[in-house]
């Protein structure tokens, strides 16, 4: 009988077996610590249930542990790879938002919002982002660098360490990649993100609840099916017109409408699964009934459209061209798409206030009111 049959056997020893032999960002570290100190191995279990379970912030939290080991894996091993540099607070809604500051000095936000009962994390995929969306703040920090899968996983566990703290829930339910970056431009490192995001050994949240936001980078929507089939899949289009949408959105040159269309299609075809068009209503900017009829004619136009759902966000000002439009505007367009057949939904932007919103994101200390 194989080393694995015998612990696939016992479920307590099957259990160890994997956190033995799952190679999971930090958690290596920890696992190092403990060989090299010739501790027992059940610290490692002992370890991980203090951080992924009760959401310790520091060592000393672990109560499980003696206080010798505590101090000693305070000063060894940093349990989140970046610092808490200001948390803000929406006065309006249950938003919060946090700057942090990775090991090497960039700055990223990420955001915990509940806009229903639940409560989500939006995660940052890179340090700025190299696109330069019109609308966007963080496209006009330019490009930092990738995170780091760690990084990126990280940023969840920092925001559950944080309900924990603030007694606000027991477990954090979905995951968007919709914060600073485009993800599908860090590829390999968000889907290991997702993959520790969603392992029940440690974050668990389903891969179902994990939304990853493109702004249309369609060779990877096919790497997305074949990797993470479970994971929903959102477009950023913001304009069905290729002109118009290039200048929004320079990346269009790469990938226009077309080549959107037919990845999609393909993607459609091998995972048959919802997948959203995000319009975000950009005042005086994309917001006419052609724009409307033109959004509605693209997407009949795509092969299996019924599995199509389009979300229609107000624009929240940031820079550049972005100016909320009128709401009785965003009515008429739903109203136009559904009167073509099209699934949609008005989705209201949170934390307008505290700059935590789509498109606000841009890694800026909060300054203080004189
Ligand atoms: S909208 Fe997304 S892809 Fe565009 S610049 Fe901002 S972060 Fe980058």
């Amino acid at each position: 009988m194989g080393l694995r049959s015998f612990f696939v056997r016992n479920k307590a020893l099957f259990y160890l077996y994997n956190l033995l032999n799952y190679k999971y960002m930090e958690f290596e570290k920890i696992k190092d610590f403990v060989k090299a100190n010739g501790l027992p191995s059940y610290r490692i279990a002992q370890m991980r249930e203090a951080v992924y379970v009760k959401g310790i912030s520091c060592w000393q939290e672990a109560s499980v542990l003696p206080e010798a080991l505590r101090q000693k894996l305070d000063k060894e091993i940093k349990i989140l790879p970046f610092e808490l540099v200001t948390l803000q607070r929406s006065k309006k809604e249950p938003v919060f938002k946090a700057l942090l500051k990775l090991n090497d000095g960039n700055r990223i936000e990420t955001v915990l919002m509940r806009p229903g009962k639940t409560w989500s994390v939006c995660v940052s995929s890179q340090a700025g982002c190299p696109l330069g969306c019109a609308f966007c703040a963080t496209g006009k920090m330019g490009f930092k660098r990738n995170l780091t899968a760690e990084e990126i996983a990280d940023q969840v566990l920092f925001w559950y360490q944080f309900i924990h703290k603030e007694k606000l829930a027991e477990r954090i339910s979905n995951v968007v990649f919709m914060g600073m970056g485009e993800p599908l431009l860090n590829y390999v490192n968000v889907v290991e993100s997702i993959k520790n995001i969603s392992n029940p050994d440690f974050l668990g949240i389903g891969q179902r609840h994990i939304s990853v936001s493109t702004s249309g980078i369609a060779d990877k929507f096919i790497n997305l099916a074949s990797d993470l089939p479970q994971v929903n899949l959102a477009i950023s289009l913001h304009n069905a017109d290729d002109e118009e949408r290039t200048a929004l959105m320079p990346i269009n040159r790469r990938f226009d409408l077309d080549d959107i269309k037919e990845a999609l299609e393909e993607y459609l075809a091998r995972t048959d699964r919802e997948v959203f068009i995000e319009y975000t209503v950009i005042g005086g900017e994309n917001d006419s009934p052609a724009h409307m009829r033109k959004l509605g004619k693209w997407i009949n136009s795509i092969k299996d459209n019924y599995l199509l759902h389009v979300n229609l966000i107000a624009c929240n000002p940031a820079v550049g061209k972005a100016s909320a439009p009128k709401e009785a505007i965003i009515k008429n367009f739903a109203e136009a798409l559904q009167g073509m057949n099209i699934g949609v939904t008005v989705r209201r932007s949170l934390g307008s206030d505290i700059s935590a919103a789509c498109g606000q994101l841009a890694a800026q200390p909060v300054r203080r009111r004189k």
